[in-house]
């Protein structure tokens, strides 16, 4: 399989190449030059590393890495990802949660650094890992690198716009992990990563890898757990697995879309945004727009203008074909809070944030009379987020143990000015 770039300006190129590169050479996202298509009863009956060696198998094919891709798989994936029953009207949650920092980038993340450490690199120095985050990006980048031989890793996160939790955990890894409490919103980390890869003196002086969610090694191994709760489901009952995705940048639920496209046994696909409601007023409306992010309680959704909504234009290029493909609704901050009380009330279960829009989403669906079996993407554990959703049960998250080990250790971020100036020095030691 060969990739090429979104806006059709590189070569197609091989995967290595495309994931030593993060963004295409043309500024576009690379997506696989054609779409694999996989048979439902051929996958493996094993756990989720043996669907994901399985699934992305045609992804890696006559690339250097393609025969790692077992060992890549077993490494990256290996903690639970349960579909525990929400209520007893057939509606479930995907848990992706229980990784090292407690939220689904875990997988993409594991999976790019075990990736990454395989490939050849011409450059003896450490390679950089240079990520922007609203919270949940930067720890799973961090863990995945920490301590790893050949990389450095450096986080700029908006100061003041995380909770305390994800600010403590990005703080606590140390050793090759840099964290930069930025003064800005997230945007501002955006631009000032995007900064730096566009420097080519900087660059030359430091070598700088990316991690973010545009990058292909996050995507692809993210439709492995679509791909396994839904093979299950099929061989269970034969019929497809709906999802609905809390959605920010669009990687988790583009994902879904991708394995869907490749035959998997996916039913409808629902993205769940917060107030950030560029993706739903898109699908309704048909013109995208892009715009300034606005801060809510679900932060890691806080994007106004998601990268990936380049590869929904790409895979889906019509708004005809976008409708018929996907729907998104979007909740304010009010619903969150809302559907936090109501679904701990009604199912003894604690969501966070993020989970809670989609669990919104299923809500208003159930009052509309729709009785699907919905399956909802749990994005993050609860207790990531217990400044919120602990005084709204008025009871304490238990803290998952991976979280509790960052949480115990000492945490430190430096301050940075939102200014390119002040991230080139701080990279440069001068
Ligand atoms: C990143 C994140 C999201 C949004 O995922 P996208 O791939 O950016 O759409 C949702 N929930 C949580 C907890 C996250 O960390």
């Amino acid at each position: 399989m060969r990739y090429v770039s979104t806006r059709g300006g590189v070569p197609p190129t091989s995967l290595s190449e495309a994931l030593a590169a993060g963004l295409a050479p043309d500024g576009g996202l690379y997506v696989p030059e054609s779409l694999p298509r996989l048979e439902p009863s051929t996958a493996p009956p094993g756990d989720l590393a043996d669907t994901c060696a399985w699934l992305l198998a045609p992804f890696f094919a006559g690339d250097a890495l393609a025969e790692e891709l077992p060992a890549i798989c077993r490494e990256a994936l290996d903690f639970p990802v349960p579909r525990v029953p929400l209520g007893s009207d057939g509606a479930s949650v995907l848990e992706l949660f229980h990784g090292p920092t407690a939220a689904f980038k875990d997988v993409g993340a594991r999976f790019l650094a075990a990736c990454l450490s395989r490939l050849p690199r011409g450059d003896a120095r450490p390679l950089t890992i240079l990520v922007a985050t609203s919270g949940d990006t930067g720890a799973a980048v961090a863990g995945a690198f920490h301590r790893r031989p050949g990389f450095e890793v450096v986080i700029l996160y908006p100061d003041g716009r995380v909770s305390a939790r994800q600010a403590h955990q990005l703080g606590a890894f140390g050793n090759n992990v840099r964290a930069f409490a930025v003064a800005g919103a997230f945007d501002d980390c955006q631009r000032l990563v995007k900064q730096a890869f566009a420097d080519a003196d900087l660059r030359a002086a430091r070598p700088l890898g990316s991690a973010n969610s545009i990058s292909l090694g996050r995507l692809l191994p993210q439709m492995s757990y679509y791909a396994h709760a839904a093979l299950g489901h099929w061989r269970a009952t034969g019929e497809a697995l709906d999802f609905i995705v809390p959605t920010g940048n669009l990687g988790n639920a583009f994902a879904a879309l991708l394995a869907r496209a490749c035959g998997l046994p996916i039913g409808q696909i629902v993205l769940a945004t917060n107030a950030n409601r560029t993706l739903p007023d898109w699908l309704r409306e048909g013109g995208y727009r892009g715009r300034a992010s606005v801060a809510t309680l679900a932060n890691a959704m806080d994007v106004g203008d998601p990268s990936n909504a380049e590869r929904l234009a790409w895979l889906l290029p019509t708004p005809e074909a976008r409708s018929a493909a996907l729907s998104a609704d979007w909740v304010d901050d009010e619903t969150i809070r809302a559907s936090i009380r109501r679904v701990a009330e009604s199912h003894g279960m604690a969501l966070c944030p993020h989970t809670a829009c989609a669990a919104a989403v299923l809500a208003r669906r159930r009052a509309d009379g729709d009785m699907r079996p919905w399956c909802l993407a749990a994005t993050a554990h609860p207790a990531k987020f217990d400044s919120i959703v602990e005084p709204l049960l008025g009871l304490n998250v238990p803290v998952p143990p991976a979280l509790q080990a960052l949480l115990d250790r000492p945490a430190q971020a430096e301050p940075l000015a939102a200014d390119f100036a002040a991230l080139r020095a701080a990279l440069l030691g001068t």
